[in-house]
């Protein structure tokens, strides 16, 4: 799960990193009042799971309180790369002097953590690091040893960033490892003119595995960006949206990672996909068909079930149970396999939908499915 600014700005202060004094509305009178408290000049930030928000036009400086209320109006509902902005964070400004970049992220191809650090961090980094890559420090921390303060001195000397920011990476490493995030981002972290070192803008994104452990972040902070992605979790499923025109409805990881590479080598793309997991209940499957039709991008359905300890009857059940309470729009195309496959595909068949058609291997169904994707 990703946080907000806002949230990763609070973390930070709390393990001793220097933030501007903010804070966050989502009112434009609000705003005004909070610009106020502030000392009247402002930096108005859009909070969404997005970076590149300067560059849209979601951070502007306000002069005062009055322009603040007025520039909170203008960013609250804006479209920042498909995510509305909901809120807005008033921060006190700053006097950049430089802009650094530094942050702490999971390698899972090399198994352990990299340090990545520039010393010229700004909206312009991906730039940075795409054509001048020695300008970026990369540096592994074996987890084990963590971020000692020889080992920050290391990361800031290879990045060419001053003295002062060895305390921050020390101080944000230990955000990384207390909060259980697999990724910590600071862009900018800025010295001021006066020669303080703050973190002007964060990232946080934490390993949702350990959200058990991690119980301040409830139900309200885990906001997903897409609103079926929030319907289907809500629910209790297992859905991701994605680009393509097929849905795919499965049951277990491994199947469903497979349904998508055969569609796609059948020359379609997945639009979404939901794993329904081992109990393929009549309910589950009306949820999860209620959630893939809802896509609009979603021109068939293919549900790929592997009967283990869920038999294939019971699936063919869920579906017949789940084609009563869901208006079926779309085809949709089904194989069943294994435990009581012929029990299920009887039972689909005694069903005989106009839009539901079998197939009894995974690539014929996928063909199937993708040709109905493609050919409209
Ligand atoms: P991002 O575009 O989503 O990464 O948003 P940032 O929070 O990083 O803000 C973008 C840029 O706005 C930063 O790189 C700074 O150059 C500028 N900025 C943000 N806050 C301040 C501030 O307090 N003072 C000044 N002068 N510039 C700021
Ligand atoms: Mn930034």
């Amino acid at each position: 799960m990703d946080l907000y600014e806002h949230q990763a700005r609070e973390l930070f202060e709390e393990h001793g990193i220097v933030v501007p004094r903010a804070e966050v509305t989502d009112s434009p009178k609000k705003a005004r009042e909070i610009a106020r408290a502030l000392g009247g000049r402002v930096v108005v930030k859009a909070q969404v799971k997005t970076g590149g928000r300067g560059k849209a036009g979601g951070v502007k400086l306000a002069a005062d309180p009055a322009a603040a209320e007025l520039t909170a109006r203008q960013i609250l509902g804006m479209d920042i790369k498909g995510h509305t902005v909901g809120k807005v964070m008033l921060a006190q400004p700053v006097d950049i002097e430089t802009e650094f970049y530094v942050s702490y992220v999971l390698d899972r191809a090399a198994g352990t953590f990299l340090a990545i650090a520039s010393a010229e961090g700004g909206m312009d980094i991906e730039e940075v690091a795409a054509s001048r890559p020695e300008a970026v420090a990369r540096i592994p921390v074996d987890p084990a040893e963590g971020v000692t303060s020889a080992k920050a001195g290391e990361i800031a000397e290879a990045a060419g960033l001053p003295a002062q920011t060895v305390d921050v990476l020390v101080r944000l490493w230990e955000v990384l490892v207390r909060e259980d995030a697999v990724l910590v981002e600071v862009n900018p972290l800025v010295r001021t003119r006066q020669g303080q070192v703050l973190a002007l803008d964060g990232k946080v994104t934490l390993d949702d595995n350990a959200r058990f452990r991690q119980a301040r972040w409830g139900a309200d902070d885990m906001e997903h960006d897409d609103a079926l992605e929030a319907a289907a979790a809500a629910k209790g499923l297992n859905y991701v949206k994605l680009d393509g025109e097929v849905g795919i409805i499965g049951n277990g990881a491994g199947l469903v990672m497979s349904t998508l590479d055969v569609v796609a080598g059948c020359g379609a793309r997945p639009a979404n996909f939901l794993d329904i997991g081992g109990g393929a209940s009549a309910r589950i499957m009306a949820d999860g068909l209620t959630v893939i039709l809802s896509d609009p991008a979603v021109k068939s359905v293919f549900v790929n079930v592997f009967g283990g300890i869920t038999a294939c009857d019971a699936v063919a059940d869920g579906i017949v149970q789940a084609l009563d309470s869901v208006q079926l729009t779309k085809p949709l195309v089904v194989r069943l396999d294994g435990n009581n496959a012929a029990r299920g595909r009887a039972i689909l068949d005694g069903r005989a939908h106009p839009l539901v058609q079998q197939a009894t291997t995974m690539d014929g169904a996928a063909r199937r499915a993708a040709e109905l994707a493609t050919t409209g």
